[in-house]
């Protein structure tokens, strides 16, 4: 499969979990990748495993949530790489609390790196779709931007980035560049493991908990979302725009 070939596509948080499962997606697609994380070092592992696989992978260091390291990044990337084609905003944080414990600055941080970061991606990864007239951009969503308990600050950017995702795709679609989101639900990551440690709940329990309320039985794997960001990049998908797509294993209300 190479139907990416000659794109280049920046995934952010790509170092572990969802992120690497989709950057080593799209390089098998075909596609140049950026492999983004808030430390170059962190990518790596993720950049070798592509490299190593025969893929084409580039290591880049960015906090998403600030606006002159993505100036830079996409600088670096537009330079090394010669393009921004592709455009997945999957950077994220957690830092849960009940409302009336909720500190400011953990609102701050998860709106920072969720919305800001991928408003600020968005704005730069324009540039060149527009250009090119060819675009596509995916952003992370999630089961919890329909309401979770503990997750004010999550479930706000989440649910901001489906309008975001809407938004854009009702600007950008007139210079074919198709704009949608996934929003996963349960996916078996360093993420979801550290909400188990954190709440003092064994990830084994929890685990077996969602298996048995998912109609699919399963938890998901971040190739299980991978899979579907790559399906929003190829061209089978082109007359799909401005949608969310939950990968949950079972339909959401
Ligand atoms: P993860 O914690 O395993 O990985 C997140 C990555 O983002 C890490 O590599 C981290 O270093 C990076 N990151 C954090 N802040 C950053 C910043 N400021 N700049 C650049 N990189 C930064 O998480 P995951 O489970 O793979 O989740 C990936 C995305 O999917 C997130 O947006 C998350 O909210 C979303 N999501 C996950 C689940 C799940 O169950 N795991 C469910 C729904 C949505």
């Amino acid at each position: 499969m190479s139907h990416l070939a000659g794109k280049v596509a920046v995934v952010t948080g790509a170092a572990r979990g969802i992120g690497a499962s989709t950057a080593a997606r799209l390089a098998r697609d075909g596609a140049t990748v950026a492999v983004v994380d808030v430390d170059e070092a962190l990518t790596k592992e993720t950049v070798a495993a592509i490299v190593g696989t025969g893929g084409e992978a580039i290591g880049v260091g960015c906090d998403v949530s600030d606006e002159a390291d993505v100036a830079a990044a996409a600088q670096r990337i537009i330079t090394e790489a010669g393009s921004i084609d592709i455009l997945v905003n999957n950077a994220g944080v957690l830092r849960d609390n009940l409302l009336f414990k909720m500190s400011l600055s953990d609102w701050d941080t998860v709106l920072g790196v969720h919305l800001r970061g991928s408003f600020l991606w968005a704005r730069k990864a324009q540039e060149t779709m527009v250009a090119n007239r060819w675009g596509k951009i995916v952003n992370l969503s999630s089961t919890s931007a329909l309401g979770n308990r503990g997750q004010a600050n999550y479930s706000a950017a989440k649910a901001g980035l489906q309008g975001f995702t809407r938004t854009l795709a009702i600007e950008l679609g007139p210079f074919n560049i198709n704009v949608n989101a996934v929003a996963p639900g349960f996916i078996d990551t360093a993420m979801t493991r550290a909400t188990a440690a954190r709440i003092g709940v064994d990830f084994t329990e929890v685990k077996k908990g969602i298996e048995h309320e998912v109609p699919l039985r399963r938890a998901g794997r971040p190739e299980d979302v991978a899979n579907v960001v790559s399906a929003l990049c190829s061209e089978d998908t082109s007359y799909v725009t401005g949608q969310v797509v939950y990968v949950a294993g079972g339909p959401q209300s």
